[in-house]
């Protein structure tokens, strides 16, 4: 696609969008009677409108059959979450039954490590990302402190070279391998929030269990935004959360996925509930845990329906669109063409008051491209959202604006990268 500056490029783009009508699936958040330009699907996802109707048609159901809705009505709860796996999964790139929905992310994170952190004498240390979401560090560190370990110790941390934002796929593979024999876990964000760098799972993935440490991945950042392929890639264990890309309400339900190699693993530790019994015999009621095969072993209580139906409406859009292939294909598009607004602000200005510190390569990133300033960036930042562009600011000086193939158009890039330009020239 050849980018240039005019209004009549970026309606004609959209008259070409063959997604452009998903956007009428969202409810764009107004001010003043106008749209606002939303490119902030990295935090907090948009509100399907569907989502009211998946959420009246549980309430009724509650009305109406009360207990009886576990397993009466069109859509009994007891199996409700199924038909989120079935959904889910070719978003994640796994299995129906390797994917569920549940708790909240930095929960899911405990948990995951009760199954894959098993620290062995020396193999006791989890390699992780320099500047992983705060949430992510502290589960980290309290989780090691609570069985003894001392995360000074046993965290090791792989920093971005000296000048540099973006981690090498080289350095973190050296670092796997420099310490083989003493890694027990590879606890990697799929999509680095600040940076919006998206690692090489794959290969993250191979090295990490060539050395006989597991890998699993926080997918915060990258589930419903890039192509993944969990299952394919072998990856031991993933979660997420579904409020960013995959617009599920904010604090919605997350999401985990096991891969099916550990399905039959006799000596899997977990920490068990009565909804991730198996499923026939839930109700004797009896003593002893049997685990449901599947992720589904992982569930700890009954599914929160509100929370999976308005998950469930989001999913459907996903589904609807084509799926990932189809909302990658538009994203590189259209971050590309934010890209390109950044390089023609910087040249008007004639000097580099924006670098983008994600990576160029559409490879290597989702949606999010995060912009850092060279003076003046929270001043930028807030005339923006005066003037209705809502992106989001990380401190110190990094803007972070995020293009949703689902819910944005090329205008929107537009008028943020007119709007940008009129900011830096006539204000700073
Ligand atoms: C958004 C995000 C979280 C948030 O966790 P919650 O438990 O849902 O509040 C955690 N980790 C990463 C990497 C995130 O991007």
């Amino acid at each position: 696609m050849q980018f240039n500056a005019t209004p009549d490029f970026a309606q004609a783009a959209d008259a070409a969008d063959s997604l452009r009508s998903f956007r009428e699936r969202f409810l764009i958040p107004q001010n003043a009677g106008h749209d606002i330009v939303y490119l902030c699907g990295n935090s907090l996802g948009l509100q399907p409108k569907s989502a009211s109707q998946h959420l009246d048609k549980l309430l009724d159901q509650w009305q109406n059959l009360a207990v009886e809705g576990w397993f009466e009505g069109e859509t009994p709860w007891m199996t409700y979450h199924k038909e989120l796996q079935q959904l889910l999964a070719p978003i994640i790139g796994a299995k129906p039954q390797e994917v569920i929905p549940m708790n909240s992310l930095t929960v899911n994170l405990h948990l995951m490590m009760v199954s894959f952190y098993r620290p062995n004498g020396k193999r006791n240390k989890i390699l992780m990302e320099g500047g992983a979401f705060p949430s992510d560090q502290y589960a980290v560190e309290s989780h090691l402190r609570a069985i003894g370990v001392d995360p000074e110790e046993a965290i090791i941390e792989i920093q971005a070279r000296e000048g540099e934002e973006i981690l090498r796929t080289e350095d973190i593979i050296a670092m796997i391998n420099q310490h083989a024999d003493e890694l027990a876990l590879v606890l990697f964000g799929g999509i680095n929030y600040y940076t919006g760098q998206f690692f090489d799972l794959a290969a993250i993935t191979r090295a990490g269990q060539a050395v006989g440490a597991k890998v699993g991945f926080d997918l915060a950042h990258a589930a419903g935004n890039v192509s993944l392929s969990l299952h394919d890639w072998g990856v031991d264990f993933a979660c997420w959360c579904s409020y960013k890309y995959m617009n599920s309400s904010p604090g919605g339900i997350s999401g985990v996925f096991v891969h099916e190699k550990h399905f039959n693993d006799p000596a899997m530790q977990r920490f068990a509930g009565w909804w991730g019994y198996q499923e026939s015999t839930r109700f004797k009621m009896q003593k002893g845990f049997v685990p449901e095969h599947g992720a589904e072993g992982w569930l700890l209580s009954c599914s929160p329906m509100a929370l999976l139906a308005i998950h469930k409406a989001s999913l459907e859009i996903f589904q609807a669109a084509g799926g990932m292939p189809a909302l990658r294909q538009k994203s590189e598009q259209l971050t590309s063409y934010l890209a390109f607004w950044i390089q023609k602000v910087n040249e008007d200005l004639a000097e580099e008051q924006f670098r983008i510190i994600t990576p160029a390569d559409p490879k290597a990133r989702g949606c999010q491209l995060s912009l850092m300033a060279k003076r003046n960036g929270k001043q930028i930042f807030d005339e923006l959202v005066k003037r209705r562009i809502v992106g989001d600011w990380r401190e110190p000086n990094v803007i972070r604006i995020s293009p949703v193939p689902l819910y944005n158009s090329f205008q929107d890039v537009y008028r943020f990268g007119t709007e940008l330009a009129d900011i830096c020239k006539t204000s700073f």
